[in-house]
C-alpha cells in the first residue's frame, strides 16, 4: 500500500476473482498497476482479501498471449507446451489469418460445434458468447462452469421459488439474529463476506456453521456441526422434523406464501434425529438446538457453498435449505433469505445473460416459441433449436462419441477443472478443430489448433455481477499487452466470418441489446453504471435503489407461492470400501484461484503458496508412517497424483482434502465425473480414494 505520490492515475473498477464482486481502485503508474485499494462498493464497503489486494501482476506475467497463434503442422496434441516458448509448437499469426482460421474450421458445421464461454468475463461477452452459438449453429450446446459450481443449486432454486438468484444479498445479515453457513468455507472462499458473518457474530447473531470440514468460522459459531461427508440431507432433515414436531414452524407463513407443505410434513416423519444421527454424526441433542435456533430466530438466513452442490444429491440437497427457510417463514423480510455464495466473479451474471444449455438470458426457457422468437426478432435472425443444449460433461461425452467435432473455449479451463480430467484432455485432443481465446496458454490451449490472445479483466471494459444480483461497471485500468483484444471484439469478428452481421463496436451497445429482452436489466443503464457503479436488480425506478431483498409479497411461481419439494437420503454414487478406503474432497484454497492460471503466476499469492499440497489428519499421517511435509500419493479408480501432505485437525481421519488449483497433481485427475441427475453438476466432493506415504529417495 502506498500514497499518491506512488501511481499518476487511478481507475475505480471490480475485482476479478470471487463472486462478492469487491469494487476496488488499481493505482497506475506509467501504464502498471503498482497497488490496489479497497473501494466503496455496495458489497465491500473499502474492504479487500488478500487475493483482490495483491493478486494483480498476473496481467504482466511473461507468459501472456500477446499474438494469435496457430499450430504448427503436424505438432502432436497434449499437455506438452512449455508455456514460456509457446513458439515451439505455434507460429505466429495475424488476427486476420487466425480469425479466418478460427471460423472456417467451424462454419457450416451445425450441431458438430459446441461452446463453454466463461464466468470471468464480461454480461456482455457472455451475452455474445450464447448468441454466437445459437443464432451461428443453430442449437444451444453452449454452457460455462456455472455447471461446475451451482448448477444445483440454481435448478433447485427455480424449482421451489421461481428464480435462480440470491433472495437477499450476503450484507442483509446485519438484520438477522440467526444464520447458516453449510458446505461454504467463506474465509477462504469469500473472504469479505466472511468478515461481515464475524461482525454478526460479534454483536451476537447465532452464527451455525455446518461442514464435514473443520474452518475458521468455527471459532465464532454458536455450533459447528462437522457432519458426516455426504450425509446433509439426513441431517437437514433431521432439523426439519423437530421443527415439525415441536411446533416451531411459521403456519401463517406456509399458508400465505408455499405450497405441498402436507406433503413435506408427512415425508419428515421417518427423520427422526434419534435416527438420523448415526447416518449424519451429529447427536440428537445438538439437531433439536439447531431446529430450535433456527426456527426461533425473527430473521434468519441460509448461506451455502459447494459443499451443498457439489454431489450427486446437490440439487436435493438445495431443496432441503430452501424448505428450512421457507417453513420457518425466513425469506422475504429485511435479515432473511437464501444466498448460494457464487464462485467466479461474473458467474451470476454469464448465467443472466444466458451462457446455459436451457435458457435464454434471464432464465427465459429456449423451449418456449414465444421466446425464441422474441430473441431471433432483436437478433433479426432465424429460429433455432427448441431442444436444451448439452452441459459441459456431457458435451466432451458427446466429443468422444464423435458428435460434436469442434469447439470455442473463451476463458475456461477444462483441461483442468473438468470431472476425470484425463476423460476431458482425451476429448480434446480428439476434436477436429479447437478455438481457444484466453489470456495464457492454459493446459486447454495446450489442444488448440487456434488460440486468440484476450484481455485480462483489468484491461477491459465491461459489466459483472456478483453474488448480491448487484451489476457493477468494470473500467479498463491499464492497455492490453502486443495484438491482445478485448473477448467482446474478438467474438464479434468470429461472428462476422461466420456471415453474421453483428454491428457492435463498443459494449454498452451490446448491454443495450440485451436490455431488449432482459426484464432484470429495467432501469439500469450504461450510463447509471457509469455514474453510480453498481445497481442492484430488479430496481422498480430510474432513480431507485434496487431490492436488496426479494420475494416479501409473491414468488414468481404460479399463484406466486412457493415450493416444498421432499428429498430422500442418496449414498453417495462412489462409497469408500477396502481398496479405496478414505474420502477425497476438494475445494479451493484462500491464495489460489481455480485452475491456477491467474494466481499461479501472481507473485505474492504463488509465494505464499507455492506448492501443491493436501490435508491429512495428523492422526493419519502416523498411520501412514509419514510426517507433515511427507510426500504421499492418492489413487482413485481414475488415476493417482503424489504430492506433500500438511496435517490439518480439520480434516477428519478418514479423509483428504486437496485443492485444485496445481497442475502438477491436478485434483481432477482423482474425481467422480458421476453427475446430479437435476443440475448436471459432478460430484467434486466425494471420491473413494487411497492414501499411501511415498518414500523420496
Ligand atoms: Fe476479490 Fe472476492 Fe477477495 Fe473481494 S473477497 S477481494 S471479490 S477475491
Amino acid at each position: 500500500v502506498g500514497d499518491s505520490a506512488d501511481y499518476d492515475r487511478e481507475v475505480q473498477s471490480v475485482c476479478p476473482y470471487c463472486g462478492v464482486g469487491c469494487q476496488l481502485s488499481f493505482k497506475i503508474k506509467e501504464d502498471r498497476i503498482v497497488y490496489v485499494d479497497g473501494a466503496g462498493g455496495p458489497a465491500n464497503e473499502n474492504r479487500l482479501c488478500v487475493k483482490g489486494r495483491f493478486g494483480f501482476d498476473y496481467i504482466s506475467h511473461d507468459h501472456r498471449l500477446t499474438k494469435p497463434l496457430i499450430r504448427r503442422e503436424g505438432m502432436p496434441k497434449g499437455l506438452n507446451v512449455d508455456p514460456a516458448r509457446p513458439l515451439d509448437t505455434f507460429r505466429e499469426a495475424t488476427w486476420e489469418e487466425a480469425l479466418a482460421f478460427a471460423a472456417d474450421g467451424m462454419k457450416g458445421r451445425g450441431r458438430q460445434i459446441a461452446g463453454f464461454g466463461s464466468a470471468k468475463c464480461s454480461n456482455e461477452e457472455a451475452y455474445l458468447f450464447q448468441k454466437l452459438i445459437r443464432q451461428g449453429f443453430g442449437h444451444n450446446n453452449v454452457d460455462h462452469c456455472t455447471r461446475l459450481c451451482h448448477a444445483s443449486s440454481v435448478t433447485a432454486l427455480i424449482e421451489n421459488v421461481g428464480s435462480g438468484a440470491v433472495t437477499a444479498t450476503f450484507n442483509e445479515i446485519e438484520n438477522a439474529d440467526v444464520a447458516i453457513v453449510i458446505g461454504a468455507n467463506p474465509v477462504e472462499n469469500h473472504p469479505v463476506a466472511a468478515t461481515y458473518f464475524k461482525q454478526f457474530a460479534k454483536r451476537g447473531g447465532k452464527l451455525i456453521v455446518m461442514d464435514p470440514r473443520g474452518q475458521a468460522l468455527k471459532r465464532h459459531a454458536t455450533h459447528m456441526l462437522q457432519f458426516l461427508p455426504g450425509a446433509d440431507v439426513s441431517m437437514l432433515n433431521a432439523i426439519m422434523h423437530v421443527i415439525v414436531e415441536e411446533g416451531l414452524a411459521d403456519r401463517q407463513y406456509i399458508e400465505a406464501m408455499t405450497e405441498d407443505y402436507d406433503a413435506m410434513v408427512a415425508h419428515l416423519k421417518g427423520f427422526t434425529p434419534e435416527k438420523m444421527s448415526a447416518l449424519c454424526g451429529i447427536d440428537a441433542q445438538t439437531l433439536r438446538a439447531v431446529a430450535r435456533d433456527f426456527a426461533g430466530g425473527k430473521a434468519g438466513m441460509i448461506f451455502w457453498g459447494m459443499g451443498i452442490s457439489q454431489h450427486i444429491h446437490g440439487t436435493d440437497n438445495s431443496r432441503c435449505l430452501i424448505s428450512l427457510a421457507l417453513m420457518c417463514g425466513h425469506i422475504g423480510r429485511p435479515g432473511t433469505g437464501l444466498h448460494p455464495l457464487r464462485g467466479q466473479n461474473n458467474v451470476q451474471g454469464a448465467s443472466d445473460a444466458g451462457l446455459v444449455p436451457m435458457f435464454l438470458p434471464d432464465y427465459q426457457s429456449v423451449g418456449d416459441d414465444g421466446v425464441r422468437s422474441a430473441f431471433t426478432q432483436v437478433w433479426n435472425s432465424g429460429d433455432f433449436s427448441g431442444e436444451d443444449g448439452l452441459t459441459v460433461t456431457e458435451i466432451l461425452d458427446a466429443v468422444h462419441a464423435g458428435d460434436i467435432r469442434g469447439m470455442y473455449i473463451l476463458g475456461e479451463n477444462p483441461a483442468m477443472s473438468d470431472p476425470d480430467v484425463e476423460h476431458a484432455r482425451d476429448a480434446l485432443a480428439r476434436l477436429d478443430h479447437l478455438v481457444v481465446q484466453d489470456i495464457f496458454l492454459t493446459e486447454t490451449a495446450n489442444f488448440a489448433d487456434v488460440i486468440l490472445p484476450a484481455s485480462a479483466w483489468a484491461e477491459k471494459t465491461g459489466t459483472v455481477t456478483n453474488t448480491n444480483r448487484q451489476v457493477q461497471m468494470g473500467r479498463p485500468a491499464v492497455p492490453m499487452p502486443g495484438d491482445a483484444r478485448e473477448d467482446w471484439w474478438i467474438t464479434t469478428e468470429l461472428a462476422r466470418r461466420l456471415g453474421l452481421d453483428w454491428p457492435y463496436t463498443h459494449p454498452s451497445e451490446i448491454f443495450s441489446e440485451m436490455k431488449r429482452n432482459m426484464r432484470s436489466l429495467d432501469n439500469i443503464t450504461w450510463e447509471r453504471l457509469e455514474h453510480e457503479n453498481a445497481v442492484t436488480y430488479p430496481v422498480h425506478g430510474p432513480d431507485q435503489p434496487g431490492e436488496a431483498v426479494v420475494f416479501g409479497d409473491a414468488f414468481p411461481r404460479p399463484q406466486g407461492r412457493a415450493k416444498f419439494t421432499p428429498a430422500s437420503v442418496i449414498a453417495p454414487d462412489e462409497v469408500p470400501d477396502a481398496d479405496y478406503p478414505m474420502i477425497l474432497t476438494t475445494g479451493r484454497q484462500l491464495e489460489h484461484w481455480h485452475t491456477g492460471s491467474m494466481t499461479r503466476r501472481s507473485t505474492v499469492l504463488d509465494g505464499v503458496e507455492p506448492e501443491a499440497n493436501c490435508s491429512l489428519h495428523p492422526s493419519t499421517l502416523r498411520k501412514l508412517g509419514t510426517a507433515p511435509g511427507g510426500m504421499v500419493r492418492l489413487t482413485t479408480r481414475r488415476g493417482s497424483v503424489e504430492l506433500m501432505a500438511r496435517a490439518d485437525r480439520a480434516v477428519a481421519p478418514d479423509m483428504v482434502f486437496l485443492p485444485f488449483a496445481f497442475v502438477e497433481a491436478a485434483a481432477n485427475v482423482l474425481t467422480n465425473p458421476a453427475l446430479d441427475p437435476y443440475g448436471k453438476i459432478p460430484e467434486f466432493k466425494f471420491s473413494a480414494c487411497k492414501v499411501e506415504a511415498v518414500e523420496v529417495e
